[in-house]
């Protein structure tokens, strides 16, 4: 089975309401997807998404993602779409860095494989162990009163899992916390994702003065060195979620003892495959797991799903899905819908999602192995 064609769509995803993160100093209002086609000469094909959480969340932008194919795709034209490892190393060859532009190629090689298989990609990535995956809410920075409004507008809706946007300053967030604290249900986890918003000496504050509620911190900090600095004078738990990118990151951040939580981002990381390693890793360092994406349609959530699904039920925290956020919908009906506040995986073969084309438009670029003679090339 060789590789004929890859096809990238561009894709303007504006969120249902404008989106605060870090303590309200990064906004967001759309989003800026890249979806891919993988086609076989056997007549089978792929889908994948990578889909940046703006241009200012991450080293990451949708104009990178689609520079990038042009030199990634030609590359893959001819090889087999099942040798994932394969495929990994030579985009890595190809184009050293930019490992968020590889998810997308990544996926949909997943999805053939699956599709050739007859198994849904979760149990290629090593088997379902959790049904049905809790899915976090995600609550804007916002006033104390909208924040509460918020959860409880979650809460209602079945989710038990709650990410909360904070990171202003040390009265701001101290009355979120326990406003939220004073709302909070028995069976409910909060968590409060800071986004790197504070420095150490603002996060030993807050988390001191918190430090009787059950709950736990995302990203508090810039760096792996200052998240250990505080998780070194604080007694709460801390998730690590932007500073972590390669297994290297994690291996770090075990030696500075920089936290107990990680949060897999399958587009940050460089796709499933990669997103896999570090599950596995985390695992072995026996860290509570959360996987999920950086943002896009159901198929980017649809991809999280079946990776998180994998993971024990003692480590997996839980997902994350953008599908309630954006106001596009680009394979209706399908994939991992949200239920009462769990997504699951689904059963089909590969991702389990056909994306409709018409949802898609003209393509950004198509690179064939059918367009020039010689080495392949980009064709539109
Ligand atoms: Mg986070």
């Amino acid at each position: 089975m060789r590789i004929t064609d890859i096809t990238a769509y561009q894709l303007d995803l504006p969120l249902a309401a404008p989106y605060r993160l870090s303590g309200g100093r990064l906004l967001f209002e759309r989003l800026d997807s890249t979806i891919v086609r993988v086609d076989t000469d056997e007549g089978v094909h792929g889908w994948g998404e990578v889909c940046p959480w703006g241009a200012s969340y991450l080293p990451m932008h949708g104009r990178g993602v689609r520079a990038a194919m042009d030199e990634l795709a030609p590359a893959l034209l001819g090889l087999d779409p099942r040798r994932l490892d394969l495929l990994d190393r030579v985009m890595a060859t190809t184009l050293p860095g930019h490992l968020y532009a590889r998810a997308a190629i990544d996926a949909a090689c997943w999805d053939i494989l699956g599709r050739v298989a007859g198994l849904p990609v979760v149990e290629l990535l090593g088997g379902r162990d959790v049904e049905r995956v809790p899915v976090a809410s995600s609550v804007p920075t916002a006033t104390p009163e909208a924040m509460l409004a918020g959860v409880r507008a979650y809460r209602a809706r079945g989710y038990r899992v709650h990410s909360v946007k904070i990171g202003s300053g040390v009265a701001e967030d101290v009355a979120r916390i326990e406003a939220l604290a004073a709302d909070a249900q028995p069976d409910e986890t909060i968590f409060y994702d800071v986004n790197r918003a504070w420095l150490p000496h603002v996060a030993i504050t807050v988390m001191n003065a918190v430090r009787h509620l059950p709950v736990w911190f995302e990203q508090p900090c810039e760096t792996l060195e200052e998240c250990a600095v505080v998780r070194s004078a604080t007694s709460q738990p801390i998730s690590l979620d932007e500073a972590i990118t390669t297994p290297q990151d994690l291996l770090r951040a075990r030696d500075l003892r920089a936290g107990e939580i990680v949060n897999i981002k399958v587009g940050r990381v460089g796709g499933l495959s990669r997103a896999r390693r570090l599950r596995d890793l985390a695992l072995e360092l026996g860290l509570g797991v959360l996987v999920e994406d950086t943002g896009g349609t159901i198929l980017a959530d649809t991809a999280a799903a079946h990776l998180a699904s994998t993971v024990p039920a003692r480590s997996l925290i839980g997902t994350w899905s953008c599908q309630e956020l954006i106001t596009v919908e680009v394979a209706p009906g399908q994939g991992a819908r949200v239920n009462d506040g769990t997504m699951c995986a689904p059963e089909l073969p590969g991702l389990g999602v056909e994306v409709d084309p018409d949802a898609l438009g003209a393509p950004a670029a198509r690179y064939s192995a059918r367009a020039a003679s010689g080495r392949a090339a980009r064709a539109t």
